[in-house]
């Protein structure tokens, strides 16, 4: 009856819907279903931080409408915490942004630089408010393959001199979801190079940099000198805090960049809600020994599921990083094949590749967010069947 906009019809398909369809149907029908699909941690929020919630909450003073910016304390924190974590230094006025999540953040910056037609560099497979927010400011996503031969990091030669010239935007997301890939230094001071060469803003997704294993400290790409010519940092208190339903993160970097983001914002938001703010503040501020005891959970859980598909002659590598684990499945499945054989016969969900982008075809996505016990039970289920 009415006619969707050109920018919505050209949206990717949801291509999560018919699992999720499933997994409603089998949880209905009382099935024992380990859900490995969903990147969302199961451990609560620290205490400090929803006890820093309450108090704030109490007070009227944090009942009205919070600053579009932020308060400058959630920044001068942010700052801190930046400057701790990787010796960057950030100007908490102009170079630090609040977001109400960084998916809002991430979706709604390619509004401040495309213009009709422009070309934004988007990794596939990836997280998909990439591709969405750059259709939805009507720009073309080009689409940068991940995969295996080049570990999972885009190849930068293989993109066309026209296409270079073109392109508005770069994203990139290491530790990468879904792929787990993690990047070293040397790829920052490549993607920075090219990005300055072609006045590309480089926009880096680093939501996961808390979360890794075997004493890896992942880097961020404003450690690179010069990087803030070029480079908006999207982060994020979801994953390291366990935070993902608050609905807090921020963007930093180029000053220009941000001020670009909050002039987007200002037209469609009104900032976060200034107790959570303040809760914000405590979760960076407080004691941190919370991070070390998850990413020992996780690692746990990691080594759990890797030798049990190791055990199935399944090679797939430990992830440095992230709660991911990107798994080739046997050639003659297609992914959401293959996701389905696994609910119907195992009732295990995990996540086809295919639904975060063509070169996602031909491998599924198992997320730690379940107990290694569960773990442990859905390997030998998958031991059964295949
Ligand atoms: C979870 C996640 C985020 C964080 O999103 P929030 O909106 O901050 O909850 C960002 N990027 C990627 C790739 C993610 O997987």
């Amino acid at each position: 009856m009415f006619k969707l906009s050109k920018k919505i019809q050209s949206l990717p398909p949801y291509l999560f819907l018919e699992i999720d369809k499933a997994k409603r149907k089998a949880r209905a029908e009382g099935r024992d279903i380990i859900d490995l699909g969903i990147g969302d941690p199961d451990q609560p929020t620290p205490k400090y931080i929803i006890e820093a919630l309450y108090q704030a909450s109490q007070d009227p003073a944090n009942h009205r409408y919070a600053l579009d910016q932020g308060m400058p304390a959630l920044r001068r924190a942010i700052a801190g915490w930046y400057k701790r974590r990787f010796n960057v230094g950030l100007d908490p006025e102009t170079e630090i942004l609040p977001l109400i999540g960084s998916k809002e953040g991430i979706a709604h910056f390619p509004l401040a630089f495309i213009n009709n037609a422009d070309y934004a560099l988007v990794p596939d497979p990836s997280y998909p408010p990439y591709k969405g927010g750059v259709i939805l400011a009507g720009g073309r996503p080009y689409l940068m393959p991940l995969v295996a031969q080049n570990e999972f990091l885009p190849d930068l030669k293989k993109i066309p001199v026209g296409i270079r010239k073109k392109a508005k935007l770069m994203f990139i997301n290491y530790p990468n979801n879904p792929t787990s890939a993690t990047a070293q230094k040397s790829f920052y001071q490549d993607v920075i190079k090219f990005c300055a060469k072609n006045k590309t803003i480089l926009v880096s997704d680093l939501a996961y940099s808390e979360m890794a294993y075997d004493g890896y400290k992942p880097s961020s790409a404003l450690e690179i000198p010069g990087a803030k010519d070029t480079v908006i940092e999207f982060h994020s208190l979801s994953k390291t805090y366990n935070m993902t339903g608050w609905r807090i993160g921020w963007a930093c970097g180029n000053a220009q960049l941000i001020s670009a983001l909050a002039k987007v914002k200002s037209n469609i938001d009104s900032g976060i809600f200034s107790a959570l703010q303040l809760a914000g503040i405590a979760a960076l501020e407080g004691p941190q020994g919370h991070v070390s005891s998850m990413c020992n959970l996780y690692q746990g859980r990691r080594n759990a599921l890797i030798k049990g598909l190791n055990s199935l002659g399944w090679e797939v590598r430990p992830p440095q990083a992230t709660f991911y684990v990107w798994i080739r499945i046997p050639e003659k499945y297609d992914s959401i094949k293959f996701a389905a054989v696994l609910l119907e016969k195992a009732d295990i969900v995990a996540t086809p590749g295919l639904g975060f982008g063509k070169y996602g075809q031909g491998y599924i996505r198992m997320a730690l967010t379940v107990p290694e016990e569960r773990i442990k039970e859905a390997v030998a289920r998958l031991k059964k069947i295949f």
